[in-house]
């Protein structure tokens, strides 16, 4: 048996890391991520990108005021629908598991948010989280925890929950994350009722996809304390989901909570093309969050269709941590510790932070 070009290792400060096994030529393709474990395209982008592979219509038309929109269309009365680029992507869609039946969970949530909308505004009945009072950042593991085990009593009651549920005003953005939510609540009912097979990254040795998700770093704590605004959002659409979802995926509600705590600072957007002009939803593909940052990355990803691809972009030796970069590193340190900060609760020690912080060069 040949070498393994890379392998996931624990690394010094405790977190995990993919290392080269042997010195890799530039331009290597060394991973190949094969879709997401769970992913939302937003509403507004639906008509526009293919539900298949995620070509986005609009990428040879730069026409303003005339959006392209795909012309195939699959529809069924119990579903949302789906637009593909071709009748290959559509034809593929269709003889697939999982697709169609997020499409149909899909239908299933705008219909309850329409009914949540259509309540009036006020008779709010008093299930909000209980924020600590205080600063934000002395919020603890443990009040987190506290408002979670609340909100699994609450939704214990049929009639209180959906009393709630219709006077909600679910946000636009909340049915966002129910529909990536959902669609993880989706991959992991086909799995564990062998309907397909998914597609599992071969780093790690688990054949098991939600095992491997529940893998991935959690920033939970660090961002209910950045955003505790966010994490009312997280406890509503919790609700909304276990009143919404369909009686199949009842059981699997109890999911919510270790998605969204994996969404932040795991999830990668979808955008446009290279100029990333628009992010048309985002995903979150589990080999690829294996990939720690750095400043100056010896690896790149791209997205070709679905899958996610990793290539070398530099002759990397053995031994040789692969990292990516997860934002623009062109930008100015300062600009890129904030960034890294705000999205992905972390301070960057990366060799080339450390050199133009020791330059003195911070601006
Ligand atoms: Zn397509
Ligand atoms: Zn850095």
């Amino acid at each position: 048996m040949s070498q393994p070009l890379i392998d996931l290792r624990t690394t010094l400060h405790g977190g995990r890391s993919l290392f080269a096994m042997q010195p890799i030529a530039p331009g290597t393709i060394i991973f190949a991520c094969e879709a997401p474990f769970a992913h939302v395209i937003c509403k507004d982008y639906r008509r526009e990108v293919c539900a298949q592979c995620f070509a986005y219509a609009a990428s040879n038309s730069r026409n303003i005021g005339d959006p392209r929109t795909w012309s195939i269309r699959s529809r069924r009365e119990t579903a949302e629908s789906a637009w593909f680029c071709t009748d290959g992507c559509k034809i593929a869609w269709e003889s697939g598991v999982t697709g169609p039946m997020i499409a149909d969970v899909n239908a299933l949530l705008a219909k309850a948010k329409m009914a949540t909308r259509r309540q009036p505004k006020d008779g709010h009945l008093g299930y909000d989280p209980i924020l600590p009072n205080g600063s934000t950042a002395q919020i603890t593991q443990h009040q987190i925890d506290k408002a979670w085990a609340d909100a699994e009593e609450f939704v214990s009651s049929r009639a209180r929950l959906s009393s709630y549920c219709s006077t909600m005003n679910l946000e636009d953005m909340e049915l966002e994350i129910s529909r990536l939510v959902a669609s993880a609540i989706v991959q992991r009912y086909v799995f564990d009722h062998g309907l397909a097979n998914l597609a599992v990254s071969s780093i790690i040795s688990t054949s098991n996809p939600w095992a491997e998700f529940l893998g991935l770093q959690s920033s939970e704590l660090s961002n209910v304390r950045m955003r505790p605004y966010i994490f009312a959002a997280h406890l509503r659409l919790y609700a909304f989901l276990c009143h919404s979802l369909p009686q199949h995926l009842k059981p699997y509600a109890s999911m919510v909570r270790g998605v969204l705590a994996r969404d932040t600072g795991n999830a990668f957007g979808i955008w446009d093309g290279d100029s990333k002009d628009e992010m048309l939803g985002w995903g979150l593909w589990v080999g690829a969050s294996y990939f720690n940052h750095s400043c100056y990355p010896n690896v790149k990803k791209a997205r070709v269709g679905r899958t996610m691809h990793f290539t070398t972009t530099r002759s990397v030796e053995t031994g040789e941590e692969l990292c990516i970069s997860y934002i623009d590193h062109d930008q100015t340190i300062t600009q890129r510790r904030q960034e890294l900060e705000d999205s992905w609760f972390f301070e960057c020690r990366c060799q080339r932070c450390q050199s133009e912080k020791s330059d003195g060069c911070v601006h």
